[in-house]
């Protein structure tokens, strides 16, 4: 039986672990061959990367810090040379270092805006050129786009308004050749960078309707929906998958 994401060609940002990690399984669980990035951890990518080709499909592991936009671009470029084009690309990577005034800082603001914000443009830009037509550009945002229930988010939240206002704006850029660009925004989801058994969790976690975190798995649903054929008219939106957070 022909999978869902059949013959095309996915690259994952910090699909390494968490958030990534899962998209990186589902994608290849419905098919795709699978390309993903790392920051630092070697190990973590290459028990991902078995874990995707025990799935059946082409898979790989390439360092580069987004914060680098020559090394975000060179990343897209590289995959999309190994696997001959490119088909989904899924901004992922990213940090959170909250930090409330007057202890934020500018040196915080502006890794947070390198990894988060200068990546996704770099990487989306090297994509034009070789995403194929009906493609799709999905950014990993944030429910903290708009809005924001506890202090030290100022600077995580505004890199988060930044990319979904990119993603509106590439909606309309790359909507000629049916490039569909949309940008998922969660609320807390247990990963390394938000335990689920971590202090912060014990404020997050009441605040939901649901009153639990995500599993990345659940993201990850949302992602393998929106690269699917089902989701061929929904471009430049921003949804929300927040277990009620911001409601
Ligand atoms: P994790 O810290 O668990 O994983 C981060 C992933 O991104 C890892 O694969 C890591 O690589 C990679 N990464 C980190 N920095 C860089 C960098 N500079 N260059 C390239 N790759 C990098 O995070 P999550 O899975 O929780 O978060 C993923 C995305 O989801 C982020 O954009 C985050 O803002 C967003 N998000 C997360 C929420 C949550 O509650 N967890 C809520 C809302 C949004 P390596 O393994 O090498 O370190």
């Amino acid at each position: 039986m022909t999978k869902p994401l059949s013959g095309k060609a996915a690259l994952v940002t910090g699909g390494s672990r968490g958030i990534g990690a899962a998209i990186a399984k589902r994608l290849a669980a419905d098919g795709a061959d699978v390309a993903i990035t790392y920051a630092g951890n070697k190990d973590a990518a290459d028990t991902t990367v078995g874990a995707l080709e025990a799935l059946g499909v082409r898979s790989f592991a390439l360092q580069a810090d987004a914060a680098e936009p020559d090394a975000a671009a060179d990343a897209i470029h590289q995959a999309a040379e190994r696997f001959g084009g490119l088909d989904i690309l899924v901004h992922n990577a990213g940090v959170a270092n909250f930090a409330p005034l007057p202890e934020d800082d500018f040196a915080n603001y502006r890794r947070q805006f390198a990894v988060n914000v200068d990546g996704v443009f770099a990487g989306t830009r090297a994509a034009a050129d070789h995403i194929r037509d009906g493609g799709r550009i999905i950014v990993i945002g944030s429910v903290n786009a708009h809005t924001m229930p506890t202090p030290g988010g100022a600077v995580y939240g505004a890199t988060k308004a930044a990319v979904a206002g990119l993603v509106r704006g590439w909606a309309r850029d790359l909507g000629p050749r049916n490039i569909l660009v949309n940008v998922i925004q969660p609320g807390p989801v247990d990963t390394d960078l938000n335990p689920a058994d971590g202090d912060f969790a014990n404020v997050l976690r009441p605040l939901t309707a649901l009153g639990r975190y995500a599993r990345p798995e659940e993201i990850a649903n949302l992602a393998a929906f929106l690269a699917s054929d089902q989701a061929s008219y929904i471009t430049g939106a921003a949804i929300d998958i927040d277990g009620g957070l911001a409601i």
